[in-house]
């Protein structure tokens, strides 16, 4: 079976359009700057990337153009709409309502939409871009895959938060954790490399955002991420863990909102907050080289805290078969 795959930001969409019998990537692509003016870079497998810059006004033209591009006469990968049998959409959050991954209907919806509150740039988009394929291809089966249902089976003790019971039972507060699908494939292949499947394992998705989950016998048992991304490592702009006292503290001697607060943690911190320069770790890396103490400063702290995971982790899982990195900077600094 055909199967399409989209990841629906607020301006973006990352789509690949997979043969599920061979796990051969048929076409991939991105929309950019959508409801702004519009950029596509499609590619069909074996071929160069194709950049246009169609007007898209919104996901569902967005989305009409990936068809298009699809189903193309000369470089299309499939001849009709009727080849694909059904629609993979990445959600963000989905509370402790979805333990796994589940088709979407009218109620699923209602669901993520009352997820929203935890993932409110993300849930929206996502549920944009399934409404518009069902506009667009009407009939066909969607499915939604979580970044959060992978940790769903953390323990109780790892996922509450030592502040009044009543605020988990009243409004959700706890640890979801996030990048589960990352965690999971990466476990997973793991596994089969190591070629068995009782093993502990400690998954490091290192990349702009970051999180490291211990992994026994295929199921997380803790994640450093937590009720939002911004809990855990240090990352490319976000905070991670450090003294909660230190928001209410700084919101008072800054005179902010708790909306301009979320922005300074997860927008103006973490390698950015540290080295005043870039988010990015090559930047981080071209400032080390040249003996920046900020860059310098940025990075140890960065690594410094996967360290800190690592080892909480190995202790938590009394011992480990095998640390697995990925992501941009797992799969590619030397100096993680
Ligand atoms: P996200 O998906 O969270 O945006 P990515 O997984 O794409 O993040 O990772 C982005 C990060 O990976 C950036 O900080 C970037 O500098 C880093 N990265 C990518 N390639 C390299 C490299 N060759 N060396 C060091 N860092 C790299």
């Amino acid at each position: 079976m055909k199967i399409l795959v989209i990841n629906c930001g607020s301006s973006s969409l990352k789509y690949q359009l997979i043969d599920s019998e061979t796990e051969s990537v048929l076409a991939k692509g991105l929309c950019e700057r959508i409801g702004i003016d519009g950029a596509l870079t499609h590619q069909p497998a074996g071929k160069d990337k194709i950049k246009s810059t169609p007007a898209m006004p919104d996901h569902k033209t967005a989305i009409g153009i990936v068809i298009d591009q699809l189903t193309d006469k000369e470089n299309g990968v499939v001849e009709s709409l009727d080849e694909i049998g059904a629609v993979g959409h990445r959600i963000v959050h989905g509370g402790e309502k979805f333990t796994k991954s589940c088709l979407i209907t009218d109620e699923v919806i209602k669901e993520v939409e009352e997820c929203s509150v935890f993932a409110p740039l993300h849930n929206p988009a996502g549920l944009i871009g399934v409404r518009a394929c069902q506009e667009l291809m009407p009939g066909l089966p969607m499915v939604a895959v979580f970044d959060t249902t992978f940790h769903q089976t953390m323990p109780k003790e790892k996922y509450v938060y030592p502040i009044p019971y009543e605020y988990y039972k009243k409004y959700g507060v706890r640890k979801y954790g996030a990048h589960g699908t990352s965690h999971k494939y990466v476990s997973t292949r793991m596994n089969e490399i190591l070629g068995r499947y009782n093993t502990k394992l400690i998954t490091c998705h290192i990349g702009n955002g970051a999180s490291i989950s211990a992994i026994n016998e295929g199921v997380c048992v803790n994640t450093s991420m937590g009720l939002t991304p911004n809990a855990g490592l240090m990352m490319g702009s976000r905070c991670g863990d450090m003294d909660a006292t230190v928001v209410t503290y700084m919101m008072r001697e800054l005179e902010c909102t708790p909306e301009e607060m979320d922005t300074i943690l997860n927008k103006q911190s973490g390698l950015l907050g540290i080295s005043g320069l870039s988010s990015d770790s090559r930047d981080i890396e071209d400032g080390m080289k040249i003996g920046n103490p900020r860059c310098t400063l940025a990075q140890k702290m960065f690594t410094n805290r996967i360290i800190d995971h690592i080892a909480k982790y190995y202790v938590e899982l009394g011992g480990c078969d095998a640390i697995v990195f990925t992501a941009g900077i797992g799969e590619n600094s030397i100096h993680t």
